[in-house]
C-alpha cells in the first residue's frame, strides 16, 4: 500500500497514480494534500520540479469526484491559471492523467489558437479548467465562460504572473469569484507585493514551502565566465559542441550535455543563436513567443524526446516546462531581475539529478550578477575562457542569412535598439517581456535587442574587453 492510499485519496486517483508510477508523495504533496483535502486555503511557495502539480490536482480532483455535480452552461467546477500557455497544457496534461479513470471534463484554454473552438468546448460547461489569463478573461468578455460556478481556485506561478504585468486581470478575476470557493496559491518567491496580491485570494491558508525562498536549487553547480557580448556566440558554440561530444564525459569542461537550454532575452537573439549553431553542425530549436502554437510544441517535443538537445529559449517560453535531463543551462545573457535566475537555473537539476548552470557576464551586466549572488546567497564560480578560445572561435561558421527580413513593428529603426554602451536595460523589467499573453502585440521581447551581431574575428578583436578572465599561458 502506497502512502498515497494512506492519505485517503480515492481508489480512481491511486489506480492513476500507479500508473504513472508514482510510489511516493513529494515533499508538498505530503504537506499539501492532507489540508486540501479538508477544503483547507493553500499558500504554497515552490518551483515547478517539486510536484506540486500533483499536490494541488490530486486532492482537487478527489473532492470533485466525491461530490459529483452536473455541468453548467459555460461554467468549471475547477480553475486552474497559469502564466503560460506551456504550463497550462502541461497541467492540464498532467491533470489529465490523474484523472483517468473518473468521470471528469479537463479543458485548457490559452492565447495564440483561435477563440472559437475553445468557445464552444466550454459551452456545456466543463470540470476543470486550466486557463491563461488572457483568453480567460477574453472568453468571460464574450460571455463564453462564467466563473460562479467554481468551487476550487489554483493560482499557479504567482511571481512569474506578476512579473508579466497580469496584475489587473487576476483583480478582475479575484472579483468574479464565488466567495465561498476554496483557494490555492503558488509562487516560486513570495517577495512582499506577491504576498499582499495572494491575500486577495486566499483565507485563512494553510502555508507550504518546500524549498527556502529564493533559494537557489542546491544541486545546481553555477558558473559565471565574464565575456564580451560580441563573443559570446563563440563560446556558447564551442562549450555546447564539447559537451555535446562523445567524448564529452572525459574532455569536456562542464561534463556531458544531456539537454542543454540557452535562455535569451530576445526572441530574435535566440533565432539568431540558433541560426548560429545550426551553421555549426549543431541542432538546436528556439522556443519564444513569436512561435507558432505549432511551433512551440515540435520544438518542445523534439527536446523532450532527445532529437533536438539545445532548446534557446526566452524566459516565458521556457517558464515552467517540465523536461527532464536538462543537464545544462546556460545563461546567454543575464535576467535583470534576480529572481528570474533563480527560474532559470530550476529548469536543470530536477527530480534528483544533478545540473550545471553557466552565466555569460558581460560588461553591463556585471550589476545584474551583484544583485543575483545577494538574492541567492551564492557566489558563482568564474571560469576562464577556454584555451585557444580565439583561434577556435575564428573558425566557426558563419550561420545561413535568416529568411527575408520581416518588418519590425511600430516603425521601430535601428534607433530603437538598446544602444552599443551601458544604461541599454531602462525598459527594466517590461522590457523583456515576452509576448506570451500579451493582446497588443506589441514587440515586448525585443524592446531591449542588442544590435550587434557576432561574426567571427581575428585574434585581435575578441577577448579584448578588460573584464575577460583567461586562462593563465
Ligand atoms: P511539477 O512540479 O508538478 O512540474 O512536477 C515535476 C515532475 O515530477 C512531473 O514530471 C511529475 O509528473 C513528477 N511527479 C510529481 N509527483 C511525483 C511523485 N510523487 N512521484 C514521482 N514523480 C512525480
Amino acid at each position: 500500500m502506497s502512502y498515497f492510499s494512506e492519505l485517503g485519496l480515492a481508489e480512481p486517483i491511486l489506480r492513476a497514480l500507479s500508473v504513472k508510477g508514482y510510489t511516493d508523495p513529494s515533499p508538498i504533496q505530503r504537506q499539501a494534500i492532507p489540508a486540501l483535502m479538508e477544503g483547507r486555503d493553500l499558500l504554497g511557495i515552490a518551483q515547478t520540479g517539486t510536484g506540486k502539480t500533483a499536490a494541488f490536482s490530486l486532492p482537487s480532483l478527489h473532492r470533485l469526484a466525491s461530490a459529483p455535480k452536473p455541468r453548467q452552461n459555460a461554467g468549471c467546477r475547477m480553475l486552474v491559471l497559469s502564466p503560460t500557455r506551456e504550463l497550462a497544457a502541461q497541467i492540464a496534461d498532467n491533470m489529465k492523467g490523474y484523472a483517468k479513470f473518473l468521470n471528469l471534463t479537463i479543458q485548457c484554454i490559452f492565447g495564440g489558437v483561435p477563440v472559437g473552438k475553445q468557445a464552444r468546448a466550454l459551452e456545456r460547461g466543463v470540470d476543470i479548467l486550466v486557463a491563461t489569463p488572457g483568453r480567460l478573461l477574453d472568453l468571460i468578455d464574450q460571455r463564453a465562460l462564467t466563473l460562479k460556478h467554481v468551487e476550487i481556485f489554483v493560482l499557479d506561478e504567482a511571481d512569474q504572473m506578476m512579473d508579466l504585468g497580469f496584475i489587473v486581470p487576476l483583480k478582475r478575476v479575484a472579483n468574479m469569484l464565488p466567495a465561498g470557493r476554496q483557494s490555492l496559491f503558488f509562487s516560486a518567491t513570495m517577495p512582499q507585493a506577491i504576498a499582499d496580491l495572494g491575500r486577495q485570494f486566499i483565507n485563512n491558508p494553510v502555508k507550504v514551502e518546500v524549498a527556502p525562498q529564493s533559494t537557489t536549487a542546491e544541486r545546481v553547480e553555477q558558473f559565471a565566465i565574464h565575456i564580451n557580448q560580441a563573443e559570446k556566440q563563440a563560446l556558447l558554440t564551442l562549450s555546447l559542441r564539447a559537451g555535446l561530444a562523445d567524448d564529452a564525459a572525459e574532455n569536456a569542461t562542464h561534463g556531458a550535455i544531456d539537454r542543454a537550454l540557452v535562455f535569451s532575452r530576445t526572441k530574435h537573439g535566440a533565432d539568431r543563436i540558433v541560426r548560429h549553431l545550426v551553421a555549426a553542425g549543431i541542432p538546436a530549436a528556439a522556443i519564444h513567443g513569436n512561435k507558432s502554437q505549432a511551433q512551440r510544441t515540435a520544438a518542445l517535443g523534439g527536446f523532450r524526446q532527445g532529437a533536438i538537445r539545445v532548446l534557446v529559449a526566452t524566459d516565458i517560453a521556457a517558464r515552467g516546462i517540465d523536461v527532464s535531463g536538462v543537464s545544462h543551462v546556460y545563461n546567454y545573457e543575464i535576467p535583470n531581475v534576480a529572481e528570474q535566475y533563480v527560474h532559470r537555473i530550476g529548469r536543470t537539476a530536477r527530480a534528483g539529478a544533478t545540473g550545471v548552470a553557466i552565466s555569460y557576464i558581460a560588461a553591463d551586466e556585471k550589476p545584474y550578477i551583484r544583485d543575483i549572488e545577494r538574492l541567492t546567497r551564492v557566489k558563482l564560480d568564474l571560469l576562464p575562457l577556454p584555451d585557444d578560445f580565439q583561434n577556435q572561435a575564428a573558425r566557426l561558421p558563419a550561420p545561413a542569412r535568416p529568411a527575408p527580413a520581416q518588418p519590425q513593428g511600430g516603425g521601430r529603426g535601428q534607433g530603437g535598439g538598446r544602444g552599443q554602451g551601458g544604461g541599454g536595460r531602462s525598459g527594466g523589467q517590461r522590457g523583456d517581456r515576452p509576448q506570451g499573453e500579451r493582446r497588443d502585440g506589441a514587440a515586448g521581447e525585443d524592446s531591449g535587442e542588442r544590435k550587434r551581431r557576432f561574426r567571427p574575428r581575428g585574434p585581435k578583436g575578441l577577448g579584448a574587453h578588460k573584464g575577460a578572465v583567461r586562462r593563465a599561458g
